[in-house]
């Protein structure tokens, strides 16, 4: 009986609901394929030092964001097609890519003096940080290319750190060993106290753009803003603005003390021709 009542029920899905799952199996199938396709690309948003002498701005490096040429769709958002990555595992095969690209444009770096010296962050989610060899093989990549592994820098996420958080120290510590950084992403939006940030061996935390956004106006945000930043000074860590889109935003930053931005204001992300052709201007 209940059986049957089930069966009917699929009847009553709605329509709608039933494309949905189909697009999403579709949009996983091709995902699936996508690697071997070569259909994903970084690119790269150049995060900067706002206080240069002469009142302008020095690239320091810059984060590296994953981008989808979908031969149909067009260029797929990450927001898209991550949390899907993430839920079926191929967020493994994928990071390792990410984790690849990145090591390899940090070797041609090390070739130009305009470039040499430069950062590069690249996103790990939870699922990737997890796998039994995931120092191994962020050890391997870097060997594989040669790099100096001080340029890598790992953005990691609040709730990825706090899972496990013995394992994750572990894992961090290990691959600080390495000498690999880290910066703790989208801060401010997660649950971590002060009691759990002392125990992470971070280098940097990444105020989200959320608080940036509405700076000017909104008088809670620049109270937030400058309790992080006070929060980083005393766990002494560097502190990063994403988001940052305005001159009068990064104008409250820098009285606040917080003086290495990303955001619109400097540069979208973009590929990396245009990346390197920003930095020759
Ligand atoms: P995220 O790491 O917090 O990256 C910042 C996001 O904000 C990026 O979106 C970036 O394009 C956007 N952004 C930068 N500056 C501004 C600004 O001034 N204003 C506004 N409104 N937005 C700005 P994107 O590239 O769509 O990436 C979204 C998220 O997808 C990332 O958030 C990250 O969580 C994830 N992601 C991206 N690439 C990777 C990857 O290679 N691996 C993993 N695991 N996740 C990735
Ligand atoms: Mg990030
Ligand atoms: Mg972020
Ligand atoms: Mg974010």
């Amino acid at each position: 009986q209940a059986k049957r009542a089930g069966r009917n029920a699929l009847r009553f899905f709605d329509p709608q609901m039933q494309e949905t799952i189909n697009s999403r199996a579709t949009l996983e199938n091709e995902l699936r394929k996508a690697l071997e396709l070569h259909q994903f690309y970084l690119f790269y948003q150049v995060q900067v030092d706002s206080v240069q002498e002469d009142g302008s701005h020095r690239a320091t490096g810059a984060e590296a964001l994953i981008r989808w040429a979908h031969p149909e769709r067009g260029l797929v958002s990450p927001a898209q097609f991550i949390p899907l990555a993430e839920e079926t595992g191929l967020i493994v095969p994928i990071g390792l890519w990410v984790l690849d690209t990145a090591c390899a444009q940090l070797k041609t770096w090390q070739h130009d003096a305009l470039t040499r010296g430069l950062v590069l962050a690249v996103n790990v989610s939870a699922k990737q940080f997890r796998q039994p060899d995931f120092v191994a093989q962020v050890d391997a990549a870097v060997q594989r290319h040669g790099i100096d592994p001080k340029l890598l820098k790992l953005e990691l996420t609040e709730s990825l750190l706090l899972e496990n958080i013995q394992d994750t120290i572990a894992t961090m510590n290990a691959l600080r060993e390495i000498g690999i950084r880290f910066s703790l992403d989208d801060f401010g939006t997660g649950y971590s106290s002060l009691q759990y940030l002392k125990q992470l061996p971070l280098d940097q935390l990444k105020i989200d753009q959320s608080f940036i956004c509405d700076l000017v106006s909104d008088s809670s945000d620049r109270a937030i803003v400058r309790t992080i930043i006070a929060m980083a000074q005393s766990l002494n860590l560097n502190v990063i603005a994403e988001g940052v889109e305005t001159e009068a935003q990064r104008q409250i930053l820098l009285e606040k003390g917080c003086i290495h931005h990303q955001g619109y204001l400097f540069s979208k992300p973009v590929p990396i021709n245009q990346f390197e052709a920003q930095l020759r201007r």
